[in-house]
């Protein structure tokens, strides 16, 4: 474990020497003779944990370079080191907050490795703290955006559902009302990603990854299945070559996740009119890695939007259903299994997904 970076500022040398021969096994410590000297070390050293000062310094007091130092410096926790005359200065320095604990001179070990130590642990409960606060933000920050797509994605589908059944009542040709079925047909498949999506950002985020060992072959059987029937409907030709050379474990919720989305893209984003139209998907297992390949030949994705594609429910085209999630989940679960993903597309020629997601060699258990 890395030690705790400990300032320790004095006029008096002796106490400078002696702090340090007594904490130099325990702590990383720096010390200073005076306020300028102590300065200079915090600005090249943000990673100081603990200050102590002594409260009689010649030009100010130990109460006032805290004062000085709090803006700019707010993370290290500060105590002072004080005689008992001194007391009012103290509790000035405390009341006002900026002082975590003041300690008596002359201090002994104990004193000073107690104090350091809870210092510490107050230190790490503030950073863990405002982690926290960041998620939570983040986490506000999502919900908003879920209740815009709540009324969007989950609402819109099923009013074109009601409205294809009004207009259903007042139609007699069968063919007709095969089109308006055909209609609600779509906007209910559109409700049911929306579902299967939200369902997926949820186990990502709660879920705990489960480490199995994974044959891709069997995997990607059970992913393409479904795909293999829409895109023979659609006459678009599936490809899959897969070659696992040795044993790889990984979450497999996650990796399905990965590849559904990937591939129910690769078959969306087609190009409605082109009579070429494919989905090739390579798989590598090697030395524990698994690199995946994931190209179509589809509408391609415009340059300015590549950067976004990965963000909730951003979409790059108005062509067909879809709610902007599937990346975003994509990407989470990659996060969770310290993947990666690079995209190449080129509008009207289509585009390659590489996923590269290290395995690990054994199993959760
Ligand atoms: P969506 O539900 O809209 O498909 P995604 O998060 O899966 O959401 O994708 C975000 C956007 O990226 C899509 O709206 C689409 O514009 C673009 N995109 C993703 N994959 C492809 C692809 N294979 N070909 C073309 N565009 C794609």
């Amino acid at each position: 474990m890395e030690k705790i970076k400990v300032l320790y500022i004095d006029d008096e040398q002796n106490n400078l020497n002696s702090f340090k021969a007594t904490f130099r096994f325990d702590y990383a410590i720096l010390i200073a003779a005076t306020t300028a000297q102590a300065h200079t070390y915090l600005q090249e050293n943000p990673d100081i944990r603990i200050i102590l000062c002594d409260q009689r310094m010649p030009d100010k007091t130990g109460v006032q370079f805290f004062e000085e130092i709090r803006n700019e410096h707010p993370e290290p926790i500060r105590m002072l080191i004080t005689g008992y005359t001194d007391i009012e200065s103290v509790i000035e320095g405390i009341n006002r907050g900026h002082i975590f604990r003041y300690i008596k001179k002359p201090w002994t070990d104990t004193d000073i490795k107690s104090a350091i130590e809870e210092g510490n642990k107050f230190y790490l409960t503030n950073s863990l703290l405002s982690i926290k606060n960041a998620e939570l933000q983040s986490a506000y920050d999502e919900l908003g955006k879920f209740a815009y797509s709540v009324t969007h994605d989950l609402r819109g589908p099923l009013l074109s559902v009601l409205g294809a059944l009004q207009i259903a009542e007042t139609v007699d040709d069968p063919d007709e009302v095969k089109e308006i079925l055909g209609m609600m047909g779509v906007a209910l498949t559109k409700l049911d990603d929306y579902i299967t999506s939200l369902h997926e950002y949820y186990s990502l985020k709660r879920g705990k990854l489960v480490y199995e060992e994974i044959d891709f072959n069997t995997i990607v059987k059970d992913v393409a299945g479904l795909f293999r029937i829409a895109g023979s409907m659609e006459q678009i030709k599936f490809n899959v070559e897969v070659s696992q050379q040795s044993a790889y474990y990984s979450d497999i919720v996650s990796i399905k996740i990965i590849l559904n989305n990937l591939f129910s893209n690769a078959f969306k984003y087609q190009r409605k009119e082109a009579t070429d139209k494919y989905v090739d998907v390579k798989i590598d297992v090697e030395n524990g890695n698994a690199v995946i390949f994931v190209k179509d030949n589809g509408i391609g994705i415009q340059e300015e939007h590549i950067d976004n594609i990965f963000t909730m429910f951003f979409r790059a085209t108005s062509q067909d259903t879809g709610s902007g999630f599937g990346l975003y989940n994509v990407k989470d679960a990659l996060n969770k299994l310290n993947g990666a993903i690079e995209v190449k597309s080129a509008i009207g020629e289509g585009t390659t997904f590489k996923v590269t997601i290290p395995g690990r060699t054994h199993g959760s258990k």
